[in-house]
């Protein structure tokens, strides 16, 4: 019992030693377990994710992809660098693909690894609504979304980590898996909280409208994937549950962005 409650002191150390400010809010955030500590085990993740998929390569849609991939990376540093967060992204090393699967599903693995799924094309129709996909994704990235779910499940086990933990055994790597989703077993990732999911909404329309796409195409991106509920909901939906306010709230916040984007030069959007 005593050395339960010293590994409880330990790891609320760790957290008040090792916050973060969010650079999109402002706020103070757990971050337990650092870039450095953590970009290796997602790099390598993602290598071997692509390594056991059909990785689509050469086509207009995977062009696309790439495309978009890129607009939204470039929108998110010149974004940060006006915002006083100059060198955020160092450590990123961005990358995007699609794979030939048709679960309707994308996601941004720490350190901007981004994978798009051909199931979730026919759900998104257009560029622009694939940019409000992986806008969103990339900015639970830019957020460290995951990585403080990682950091509170440490807390929550009573690991004492005191800022030094290397992702090397399998429990932690299945805590990886479980927190970002790319492991074999599909339906793993747990859903977002509430409140991540309403930030990654905010900084995603941001991202898309810098990259010069109509943040009004977020709102009718949901409600696209709303309908394919029902029975068998799609991946997507079960890690990002949508309903009414939340496309209220796209629809709310897109003139927000438009707003934002004009301070970038981006008045037309596609
Ligand atoms: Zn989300």
């Amino acid at each position: 019992m005593i050395l339960k409650k010293s590994l409880i002191v330990a790891g609320t150390l760790a957290v008040v030693l090792s916050c973060a400010t969010n650079p999109f809010t402002g706020k103070k955030t757990m971050a337990l377990v650092s870039n450095d500590q953590l970009f290796p085990t997602s790099f390598a993740q993602y290598n071997q994710f692509l390594s056991e998929n059909k990785v689509v390569t050469g086509t207009s849609e995977a062009n696309m992809v790439t495309r978009v991939g890129q607009k939204i990376a470039v929108a998110a540093e010149r974004y940060l660098n006006a915002n006083g967060y100059q060198g955020y992204l160092n450590d990123y090393k961005w990358e995007y693909n699609l794979v030939d699967d048709k679960t309707v599903n994308a996601w941004c693995m720490p350190g901007g690894k981004i994978v798009v799924y051909t199931g979730i094309l026919p759900v998104t129709k257009s560029e622009a609504g694939l940019a409000a996909v992986v806008g969103h994704e990339v900015a639970h990235a830019l957020a460290n979304h995951g990585q403080q779910r990682m950091s509170a499940a440490y807390v929550q086990q009573g690991v004492a980590l005191a800022g030094n933990i290397a992702i090397q055994n399998e429990n932690d790597r299945n805590l990886f898996n479980q927190y970002y989703g790319v492991g074999s077993q599909v339906g793993v990732m747990l859903p977002f909280s509430r409140s991540h999911e309403t930030e990654a909404d905010e900084i995603g329309l941001y991202l898309m409208a810098i990259a010069g796409y109509n943040p009004d195409e977020a709102a009718e991106l949901w409600k696209r994937m709303n309908a394919l509920g029902g029975e068998a909901p799609p991946e997507m939906l079960s890690t990002h549950p949508s309903n009414e306010s939340r496309i209220a709230n796209l629809s709310a916040l897109a003139p927000k962005a438009k707003a934002e984007a004009a301070k970038f030069g981006v008045t037309s959007f596609k």
